[in-house]
């Protein structure tokens, strides 16, 4: 265990914002202003040459008072603690935006998972979820993946646990494999709920996908599956980028063979990660990731890593509406630059929550035992997420304020009420007075 870090001083200024538009007791706003536990690990991996390494990671469980604590588990090398701590924040609002029953976690662990063999990789996964195994479990804290991490990594961590166990517990992570008991639909599950959103936006604007000319940064899980289903949906999907690079074409680019080739390695070479990267498709224009951001389109998404846009290049951005599929993509002065601008966003806590809600449904079909075809859970999804978004659309023109903080009211109200359920200061004063 160690000493809780604070979200950011932005992070606590917005939660002040949200606070100041409820009507919720003093208490859930002190609550909410740290996580309820940080645990800190150090993971020893015994590497394929014989010498062993020391891994750092964290488990940030933020809170749970609406349910069990739920979020990913990254692997990046420039994860740290406090990183871990502003997702985990997230989280907790993301799944009470969409009505979840659960609260918000996040995992990380800093290394680069890129320079582990598979076995390595395999003995960094199993050695986390030993180091986590008291603190997690389905009525507890339940895992999924998040940057870095996949089917692959969750199925290992599941087969660990259950081999602690000595029983299955399927419900203790979400992501899996489908032979472990993983959800359809759950790959797809991200990209297709902000595609959702997105149509919602389009729908309320007079807009038809046709009209609508879409750049997006990070070409990952997340943002391949939005873009192919978005080119699917009639949307022009002018640009894709990865960490090394964009292509750009202004006819458009259909993101499925572009995905089948950057994967090519990682087939051949029967590895997790693949290494190949879009700028390597030698038929489109080459763009700097810095281009991608200031292309004159209809819509930038941002599915990529946090602040991708600050304040030293929102000036730069020239599209109408920002969909924010990465987490905390935009910081808070960049924030006010764009809102200055008149440029829209629809922030991250609603629009990324498809993949939570589908880890929900997969959690749901564990417990139960009872699963679902793809096209069951896919219902499922755009049904709830529809609910959820028209109502903060709504919320955002009621109250004249920004979709982020009409999110942030849905789910911040939700998990106060909570709070004020189990007694609350207010309580206690009416019945001692
Ligand atoms: P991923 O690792 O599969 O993909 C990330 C992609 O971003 C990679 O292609 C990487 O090369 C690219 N990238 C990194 N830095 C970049 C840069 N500077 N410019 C352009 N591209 C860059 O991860 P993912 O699962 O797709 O997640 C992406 C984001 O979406 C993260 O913020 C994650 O927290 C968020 N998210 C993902 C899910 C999900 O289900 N995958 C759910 C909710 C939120």
């Amino acid at each position: 265990m160690t000493d809780s870090i604070r979200i950011s001083s932005q992070q606590q200024s917005r939660l002040e914002i949200v606070f100041d538009h409820l009507e919720a007791s003093e208490d859930a706003r002190r609550r909410l202003a740290q996580p309820k536990q940080t645990i800190t690990v150090n993971i020893p991996v015994r590497m394929d040459d014989g010498s062993l390494k020391v891994v750092q990671g964290w488990r940030v469980q933020y809170d749970d008072t609406r349910g069990p604590s739920k979020g990913g588990i990254r692997f990046h090398e420039d994860v740290t603690a406090k990183e871990v701590t502003a997702l985990s924040f997230w989280m907790t609002i993301k799944c009470a935006v969409v009505d979840l029953p659960f609260g918000g976690a996040k995992g990380g662990v800093c290394v680069d998972p890129k320079t582990l063999s598979r076995l390595e990789l395999e003995q960094l996964s199993r050695g986390y979820m030993r180091a986590v195994y008291d603190v997690v479990g389905p009525d507890r804290d339940i895992p999924a993946p998040d940057v870095n991490t996949n089917a692959t990594v969750m199925g290992w961590m599941a087969d660990e646990f259950t081999q602690i166990e000595r029983r299955q517990v399927p419900a203790v992570i979400t992501g899996k494999p489908l032979g472990l008991g993983g959800s359809q639909g759950r790959e797809a599950a991200t990209g297709q709920g902000a595609l959702q959103v997105l149509n919602i936006w389009a729908q309320r604007a007079g807009k038809s996908p046709e009209d609508l000319t879409v750049a997006v940064q990070g070409f990952g899980n997340a943002g391949y599956h939005f873009a192919r289903l978005a080119h699917e949906a009639g949307y022009k999907v002018v640009a894709v980028s990865d960490s090394k690079g964009a292509i750009y074409s202004n006819d458009g680019l259909d993101p499925e063979p572009i995905w089948r080739h950057k994967h090519k390695t990682r087939e051949l070479k029967g590895m997790v990660y693949c290494d190949t990267s879009v700028c390597e498709e030698a038929d489109f224009d080459q763009l700097t990731n810095d281009e991608l951001l200031e292309l004159d389109v209809d819509v930038l998404v941002l599915a990529a890593l946090e602040n991708a846009i600050t304040q030293e290049n929102a000036e730069g951005v020239r599209s109408a509406l920002i969909l924010e599929i990465a987490n905390g993509p935009i910081s808070p002065e960049a924030d006010s630059i764009l809102s200055d601008c008149n440029i829209e966003i629809l922030p991250d806590v609603l629009v990324n929550s498809g993949g939570v809600i589908v880890s929900y449904l997969e959690w749901v079909q564990n417990r139960s035992g009872d699963y679902w075809a793809e096209e069951a859970v896919e219902h499922r999804l755009a049904e709830r997420l529809d609910r959820e978004a028209r109502s903060c659309f709504q919320l955002a023109d009621d109250e004249g304020v920004s979709m982020r903080i009409a999110a942030y009211m849905q789910g911040i109200g939700r998990i106060a009420q909570a709070m004020d359920h189990r007694g609350s200061q207010d309580f206690f004063n009416s019945a001692s007075s």
